[in-house]
């Protein structure tokens, strides 16, 4: 990459990551973000308050540098607690080795943590400057002050758009190559709630779990927080019979939590309050076809491609973007555009492979999890990978706990469903299972 100056549009997970690892690389790194210093406002990070992180994510940090100062605000999660609608839990284990866990971390805490070390890193941060567009004739960005609302014009050599899953960069992008873009909406939407500490400080419920009350067409999650509070999001259908669209009065969220979320409710004595202050989120994912203008802009992190939340991997999936991003640089001869592309060609499979187990793991979540075959295999699962590993990998761990291409883990995991949906086939227990006929199908397709 031949320019050493290089704009950075938003200074969210990805865009403040990535400011780090550039100014590592010496290149004069100034970033624009649209909101406010997060350290200094009252404001949220937007989106979720709180998210998983998984091994691809820890990776990053790790490379970083990073991970150590942020382990205070990590909390770890060993599995899934399944709320019934009588209250009753059950806990599946995510992984079956001690270090096989994700963590609950705060949003807002992390992007700190990376603003300032971007800036002790030599990045320059600009906040309310929000990017209206890219002239890419003139090699011109338009910018707003969102402070006095002047508009004013920047010249750039290489921008990369790091803004999100409503890129303005990327609109330019697509205006200047014609690629095309689809926003798929999920047709439901989120709003997330809060369960308080305990009176006496503790968690409510157990804090080593990422709990969820599955519900077939809907659900509700909650992580914890370091504060011993729990956030929880409802995703839920934004129109039909039950959905949000018939929540609209205090007495309808009422009967709707005592119908299915009774144990959560009882933790929520504001929850109508909540409900009717907290915004309602959309939920999309974004294909988009083309991450690049020639040598002179670039895609990242959402902006790229935005998934559905459903495997806690969105972030994650930003910041191994960063890390791929950043190996290209090590080839100091290679020209932009063909560092953008090789990004491009390396990263766009991996991320349509997550976008679509994204899309899978909902259904896992809000209803086969209730399903004891679901159970039977998830066990099986483990008992192979005791096995057969590294052969045999869970699809979740392959995601969760390894840093293998997201393709290879979705190829795999479709094979190995077949597998366990034959060895599972008219049984109710891990003792009937046929190993021998396990190991020759292992053996056989992977
Ligand atoms: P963003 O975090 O959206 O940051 C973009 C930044 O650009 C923002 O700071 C924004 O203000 C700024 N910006 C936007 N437009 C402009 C502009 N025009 N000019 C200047 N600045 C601009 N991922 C996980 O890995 N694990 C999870 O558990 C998880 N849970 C999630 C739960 C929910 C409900 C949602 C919605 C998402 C979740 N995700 C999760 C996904 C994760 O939030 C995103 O993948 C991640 O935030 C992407 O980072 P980003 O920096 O690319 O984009």
């Amino acid at each position: 990459m031949r320019s050493k100056h290089i704009i950075l549009v938003g200074a969210g997970l990805v865009g403040s990551l990535l400011a780090v690892f550039l100014a590592r690389r010496g290149f004069t790194v100034t970033v624009y973000e649209r909101r406010p210093d997060l350290r200094k406002s009252r404001i949220s990070a937007g989106r979720s308050i709180n998210l998983a992180l998984a091994n691809r994510g820890m990776a990053a940090l790790e490379r970083a540098g990073i991970l150590k100062d942020l382990r205070p605000l990590l909390i770890p999660m060993a599995g899934r607690m399944i709320h019934d609608e009588q209250g009753q839990t059950s806990f599946l284990s995510y992984g079956h080795r001690p270090e096989e866990v994700i963590y609950s971390v705060s949003r807002g805490g992390l992007n700190q943590k990376l603003l300032e070390l971007a800036e002790a890193e030599g990045s320059t941060i600009h906040f309310e400057q929000n990017c209206l567009g890219v002239d890419f004739a003139n090699k011109k960005l338009k910018m707003l002050n969102e402070t006095n609302r002047k508009e004013a014009w920047l010249d750039f050599e290489v921008v990369l758009g790091t803004d999100g899953s409503a890129s303005h960069v990327r609109d330019a992008i697509l205006r200047a190559t014609g690629g095309k873009c689809v926003e798929e909406p999920l047709g439901h939407g989120y709003k997330e709630l809060t369960i308080e500490a305990g009176a006496d400080g503790s968690f409510r419920m157990d804090e080593r779990s990422l709990h969820i009350w599955p519900r077939g067409e809907f659900m509700l999650i909650a992580l914890p927080n370091p504060d011993a509070s729990f956030t929880l999001t409802l995703f839920l259908p934004q129109t039909g019979a039950e959905s949000f669209a018939t929540l609209q009065d205090k007495q309808s969220v009422h009967d709707f939590f005592r119908k299915y979320f009774p144990d959560a409710r009882d933790m929520m004595p504001d929850l109508t309050e909540q409900f009717f202050t907290n915004p309602l989120g959309n939920l999309a994912t974004i294909w988009c076809d083309t991450w690049h203008y020639r040598g002179n802009a670039l895609l990242l992190g959402d902006a790229a491609h935005a998934i559905v939340p459903f495997h806690g991997q969105g972030m994650n999936c930003g910041f191994e973007d960063v890390v791929a991003f950043d190996q290209l640089l090590n080839d100091e001869d290679m020209p932009c555009e063909t560092l953008f592309e090789r990004f491009f060609a390396e990263r766009k499979p991996n991320a349509d492979a997550i976008a679509t187990m994204a899309l899978e793991n909902y259904v896992e979540m809000r209803s086969t999890v209730r399903d004891p075959r679901f159970a039977l295999k998830k066990v099986l699962s483990f008992a192979l990978e005791d096995r057969f590993g590294p052969r045999f990998i869970p699809r979740y761990s392959m995601v969760m706990f390894h840093t293998m291409p997201y393709a290879q883990a979705q190829q795999r995991g479709i094979i190995q469903e077949d597998i366990l949906n034959q060895l599972t086939a008219g049984i109710s227990s891990l003792e009937q299972v046929d190993f021998s006929q396990a190991s020759r199908l292992i053996e056989q397709k992977l």
